[in-house]
Formats: C-alpha cells, sequence, structure tokens
C-alpha cells in the first residue's frame, strides 16, 4: 500500500474536546480526518469550565467562536480574599481585545459544541461507539483496530494515528512513549452549586488560613466551589465540601442545590515525545498539568493548532500526506516547551493556595502585587498570554 491507497490520511483516537478540535482544525486546512470516539455522548459532567483567551482566538481561526459565546458566560474580575477582607482584584479589560474575559463553559457543553461544529464541516468525521483496540504501524501507512460497540471488530488505514486519548492514552502505551513526571500533595474537593453569592459574573479566590477555597462562576446560576483538603476524600460529599467553606469562611452551603460533587489530586506528567514516527500525540495523552489555573484543555487546543500548521506543510499538491520526521520533530518541541511553562503558572498557583507558615506576610505579598502594575502580569498569566507567541 502507498500513502495514496490510505482509507483516510489521519486518524484520531478519542473525541473529547482536543479530538473534536483537532478535527476541525484539519478540515479546515484540508486534511481528511475521522474521529473515533468510544462514548455515544460528551462527557456527562461539567469538569473543566474556563476558556481561555487564546483559545478564543483559536476559535476565532476556524470560525466557530459564537455558539461558545452564546452558551458561555464572560468572567471579566478575579477578587482575591481572606476570610474576612479584599486583598485587592485584578482586572481582564486590559487584555488584549476582543476577547478580554475567561469564558466559563462547561466540558459538557464544550463537547456538544464542537461535536455539532465538526458535523457541519463533515458529517462522516466523527464515530461514535468506537473503540480503538490497537494499531499496526507500517512503513507508508498505520492500520487501526476498533470496535463499535464492542462488537464486530474494523480495520481503517491512515497516513498517521493521533492519539487524543485522554491522560491513560492506549496509543502512547503501544507506541512505548514514556511518560513521565510527578504527582503533588495538594488534594482538592469541588462542586457545582446553584450560586447563591453576591459575586455575580466574579471569580473569587479566598486565601483564608485554613487553605485555598476558589469559586468561579458558571452559566445558568450555578457556581463553582474547589476546597483544598489536607488528604484525598475517597467520598466526597455536600457535607464535607460544606463543612470545609463553613469552617474556613463562615459561608453555608449545606442547604444549597448541588449538581456534581468530586475530589481530585494533582499531577504533572508529559510524553517523552509527541511524535514518534506516524503516531502523534494532543492533550491530556500527551500531557497533564494540574486542573488549579484551568489550563489543560486550553493547552491541548494549542496542540491542535500547532499539529494541524505542521501536518498542512506536508500535505502535497494531490492532497496527500507526505511523512516528515523533522517536521513532526518541531511540533513536538515546541509543544513540550510551552507544556513547561504551563507547568512552572500551574505550580505558582498551587503554592500561592497552600498553608503559608506567616499568613501575613504571604497576604501582604498578594496585596501588594495586586496594587502595582504588575496586577495587568497577573491578569495575562491567568489568562495563559504569552505562550503561543511565534518566536517559541
Ligand atoms: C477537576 C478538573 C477540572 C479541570 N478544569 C479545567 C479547566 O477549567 N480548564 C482546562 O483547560 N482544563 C481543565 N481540566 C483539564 C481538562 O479536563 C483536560 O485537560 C481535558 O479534558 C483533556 O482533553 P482531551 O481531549 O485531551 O482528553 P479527554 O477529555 O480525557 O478525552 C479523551 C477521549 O478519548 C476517548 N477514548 C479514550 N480511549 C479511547 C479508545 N481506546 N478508543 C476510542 N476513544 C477513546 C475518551 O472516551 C474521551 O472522550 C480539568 C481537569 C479536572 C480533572
Amino acid at each position: 500500500m502507498t500513502k495514496a491507497d490510505v482509507d483516510i490520511p489521519v486518524v484520531i483516537v478519542g473525541g473529547g474536546p482536543v479530538g473534536l478540535f483537532l478535527a476541525i482544525c484539519l478540515i479546515k486546512k484540508g486534511i481528511k480526518c475521522r474521529v473515533l470516539e468510544k462514548r455515544q455522548e460528551p462527557v456527562p459532567d461539567s469538569r473543566s469550565l474556563g476558556i481561555h483567551p487564546v483559545s478564543l482566538e483559536l476559535f476565532d481561526e476556524v470560525g466557530i467562536t459564537e455558539p461558545f459565546l452564546t452558551s458561555g458566560l464572560k468572567i471579566r474580575k478575579g477578587l482575591a480574599l481572606t476570610e474576612d477582607k479584599k486583598l485587592g482584584e485584578i482586572s481582564f479589560e486590559y487584555c488584549p481585545k476582543p476577547h478580554n474575559y475567561i469564558l466559563a463553559c462547561p466540558q459538557f457543553t464544550t463537547e456538544k459544541i464542537l461535536r455539532n461544529e465538526l458535523q457541519k464541516l463533515d458529517e462522516d468525521a466523527l464515530i461514535t461507539g468506537a473503540t480503538v483496540k490497537h494499531f499496526d504501524e507500517h512503513e507508508q501507512f498505520v492500520e487501526i483496530t476498533y470496535s463499535i460497540d464492542q462488537q464486530t471488530n474494523q480495520q481503517i488505514t491512515a497516513n498517521y494515528i493521533i492519539g487524543c486519548d485522554g491522560k491513560n492514552s492506549a496509543v502512547r502505551q503501544q507506541a512505548s512513549i514514556h511518560y513521565s513526571g510527578k504527582r503533588y500533595n495538594d488534594t482538592y474537593i469541588m462542586g457545582d452549586f446553584e450560586d447563591t453569592t453576591d459575586f455575580g459574573a466574579d471569580a473569587a479566590v479566598f486565601l483564608p488560613n485554613g487553605g485555598l477555597i476558589e469559586c468561579f462562576p458558571l452559566p445558568n446560576g450555578m457556581r463553582r466551589w474547589v476546597v483544598k483538603t489536607n488528604q484525598y476524600i475517597s467520598e466526597p460529599s455536600q457535607l464535607k465540601l460544606a463543612t470545609l467553606v463553613q469552617e474556613r469562611l463562615g459561608y453555608d452551603l449545606s442547604e444549597i442545590k448541588s449538581t456534581m460533587l468530586s475530589s481530585f489530586g494533582v499531577q504533572h506528567f508529559m510524553a517523552e515525545t509527541f511524535a514518534k514516527g506516524r503516531v502523534l500525540l494532543a492533550g491530556d495523552a500527551a500531557h497533564v498539568v494540574s486542573p488549579i489555573g484551568g489550563q489543560g484543555m486550553n493547552l491541548g487546543w494549542l496542540d491542535c493548532q500547532n499539529l494541524a500548521k505542521r501536518l498542512h506543510t506536508l500535505t502535497d499538491d494531490k492532497g496527500e500526506l507526505n511523512y516528515d520526521p523533522a517536521t513532526l520533530k518541531k511540533y513536538s518541541l515546541r509543544q513540550k516547551k510551552i507544556v513547561k511553562k504551563v507547568g512552572r503558572r500551574a505550580e505558582i498557583n498551587m503554592a500561592l493556595g497552600r498553608k503559608p507558615g506567616i499568613p501575613f506576610l504571604r497576604n501582604l505579598f498578594v496585596k501588594g502585587i495586586l496594587q502595582s502594575p504588575l496586577r495587568n502580569k497577573v491578569a495575562e498569566i491567568f489568562t495563559m498570554r504569552g505562550l503561543n507567541d511565534w518566536w517559541i
């Protein structure tokens, strides 16, 4: 088989937020693809919620911003508080327009919109209920075996296979790409509650002596509470979350309607390469960063933009995809640099939320920063600016 005889130039394994967006980017560049996704429906929970300006700019490039703006909620300001006073605030208004805000949008809505936009571009691109079992890499192509609804096995051939199948990526594992990193001691409990606060569309970050509490507005009158815990809570409950908030802030969430509760620990892992032969990785399959700061999904979308550009340069006049390890290596090297930067930013976010040795000094430091011109720099960091610059 030659490169022209394959069924499709690219097969993407995993139709989460990253796989779906990657498919949109590729199709917009004239590269046909199939997304094999084992779930029939988008994720049921609200998991990742923050869409950063840098991602909205990527959405602008492929013309899919509008439905996000219709469904999401614009966060224009973040407040920093202790249990009893305000330390300061950062406004995203001064960030570059037009997207000078963070858009709150639950992950199920994000995936629904991306599925819809992909369907508009190519109604055959997404194959749901398709679980990838294994693949065989040949010199000119990759043969992928998948099952539909866990029944009959089917094969599809492609020039490239791209693993967007999440942090436990089977594609990465089958390609024997090493995934290394560390787990932090930081643990959190989080839940979505009806919003009974006076914060409106503002995010609030509390730095009480007992440990970090963040609360972010969500669309439809909801609010996400994230609370730092002393150890991992294996059975999260409304009572446990409400007790911590009550102890640290004196605010009662025990009777408020909640729609989701979960606990999580924090990890930072990265694949040794995002490109090995005809196997490519993007999103959590390539890297996992701390959810504190809400950067993981956005980082995956940056992979998509870069990868689609690189693959586009490998397309010849007949629309066929060539193989050039040097081009693919450039993708890997650039994204790895960005992941390292994001990891450092996530560490700062987590460090600020840990129990301080001397709370007074930590609060003085935060207050000093937020009352100086440096607060605009902080706003840039919180909105993931300066990661995707062309010279990186
Ligand atoms: C508590 C929490 C809060 C977070 N908040 C944010 C936030 O606010 N902002 C942010 O940017 N990030 C956030 N993140 C991170 C974000 O959720 C992830 O980075 C993001 O979901 C990664 O997307 P992905 O598409 O790479 O992987 P996933 O979302 O894991 O999707 C992988 C997809 O692959 C499919 N799949 C897996 N194996 C196979 C197979 N063999 N065959 C076919 N399909 C397969 C799965 O069904 C799934 O749909 C948060 C994470 C957590 C845990």
